[in-house]
């Protein structure tokens, strides 16, 4: 019934569908970290609506409070409500001090796109300047300004380039470093190329009005930041005042073991993006935390007609008192070591498995050829269907697709983690036979 149906949408839907490509069932309903299909198939689902999911599919709390929100009020636009005024207060109340006291949060519309291009266009209102500096294997969504800044060039449609003022730079991976460098020799160069073209007058580009940012890189790879590189970055924009737009749509609310990821590097970013998983239920909510000297904006200057899903904000505050009552962020550290651990199998069964890296349950498998380096997509792909047909539910990402990308609901269980664990060594056994 799964195929029937895919090919009945395969004839009415946009040819630009991507899931049910490579993961080809059709949903009939969801329950914690399972899926089951309309033939009653049930998958472990290591995907979690794309990172959307921090308490798994329908997570009881937040639902019921979403639910009675619904009885309420749906649709607030940004008039002030009681449920966002608690929705807000513990958004902000999760920031450091002194972070917390100076920041001001802005709903965008609903998605994580909307949500950065609100970001870049709030820098260059505050600073009157046009350019933008992002970095290379970076994904910030699919508008045409968020595509502009995204260095994934094969998530490019033909658009006849980009937003005018973009620099792209290389992204501080020390795995495959972009300037073929070794980590204990480079000194971080790739930090001191980006200091050098800011600060050098004749460094080849104006002060822009943002850099821009993924702390893990999610779509790219699963690329955690050098942590230097991330220091020093946040010291020259600090030094000449370059607001740090941090985007924290996937890397966000939980994901990393912490509640934003910035807080492992021990910077403070200017702006902070936050989307995916702050309802903690998959109801669209996206907003901006921004310092308040960025606060330029007039009543209007940036609006957008669903900025008001009550129903989000219920469930986000269920979702976030959950965390505090369950310690969801333990579980993601332990979970983690867990999954980390029992990914090390992989190893001894090819050496196309290049690299395991990620923070919290935000983890990739990344394989590749051990010679060149060039990923390994066929085999990433043939690991993903065997997964798939063994009940669990994984993406890609990366270069030419060739990381397997886990991203588990936070309060997954041990025993969910180990048959996670079990089935990908299955898979990549059977993918590479
Ligand atoms: N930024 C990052 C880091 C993301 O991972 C994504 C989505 N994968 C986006 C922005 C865009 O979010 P949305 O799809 O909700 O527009």
């Amino acid at each position: 019934r799964s195929a029937e149906l895919i090919a009945r949408q395969d004839r009415r839907e946009s040819n630009a569908r991507t899931y049910p490509r490579r993961l080809p069932f059709a949903i009939r309903r969801a329950k914690g970290s399972f899926l089951e299909d309309l033939d009653g198939n049930v998958f472990l689902d290591f995907l979690s609506g794309a990172g959307v999911l921090p308490l798994g599919h329908n997570p009881p709390e937040p639902l019921e409070a979403a639910h009675r929100q619904l009885d309420e009020l749906v649709h607030g636009l940004d008039f002030p409500t009681p449920v966002k005024d608690e929705f807000t207060e513990l958004t902000l109340g999760v920031l450091p001090e002194p972070m917390r006291s100076r920041t001001k949060i802005h709903f965008c519309g609903p998605t994580g796109a909307n949500a950065v291009e609100a970001a870049l266009k709030l820098c260059k209102t505050a600073t009157g300047r046009t350019d933008v500096v992002t970095f290379q294997g970076g994904f910030h969504g699919s508008s045409l300004a968020t595509l502009s800044v995204t260095g994934l060039v094969a998530q490019q449609a033909p658009v006849g380039g980009r937003m005018p003022g973009v620099h792209f730079f290389p992204y501080a991976h020390c795995h495959r470093c972009p300037l073929g460098l070794q980590r204990r020799s480079c000194s971080v160069n790739c930090a001191g190329f980006l200091e050098r073209s800011l600060t050098d007058p004749n460094g080849g580009i104006p002060l822009p009005a943002a850099v821009v940012l993924e702390l893990v890189q999610g779509e790219g790879g699963v690329i955690p930041a050098d942590p230097e590189f991330v220091r020093r970055l946040r010291a020259v924009t600090r030094q000449l005042d370059i607001p740090l737009i941090v985007d924290e749509v996937q890397s966000g609310c939980g994901r990393t073991g912490t509640w934003f990821a910035f807080e492992q590097y021990g910077i403070e970013p200017d702006v902070v993006v936050a989307s995916k998983a702050l309802s903690g239920v998959g109801l669209p909510v996206a907003v901006i935390l921004y310092d308040q000297r960025l606060d330029v904006w007039r009543p209007g200057a940036h609006s957008g007609t669903f900025r008001g899903n009550q129903a989000a904000f219920a469930a986000g505050v269920a979702t976030l008192k959950v965390f505090r009552r369950d310690d969801v962020l333990a579980n993601v550290r332990a979970r983690s070591h867990q999954l980390t651990e029992r990914l090390q199998e992989l190893r001894p069964l090819t050496p196309q498995v290049s690299d395991i890296r990620g923070l919290g349950l935000f983890l990739g498998v990344e394989l590749a050829d051990p010679k060149s380096g060039e990923p390994a997509s066929r085999l990433a792909l043939r690991v993903q269907r065997e997964a798939l047909l063994r009940g669990l539910v994984i993406e890609l990402g990366g270069r030419d697709d060739g990381v397997l990308r886990l991203l588990p609901p936070l309060n997954c269980t041990a025993q969910e983690v180990d048959t996670a664990a079990d089935i990908l060594r299955d898979a990549l056994t059977a993918a590479l036979a």
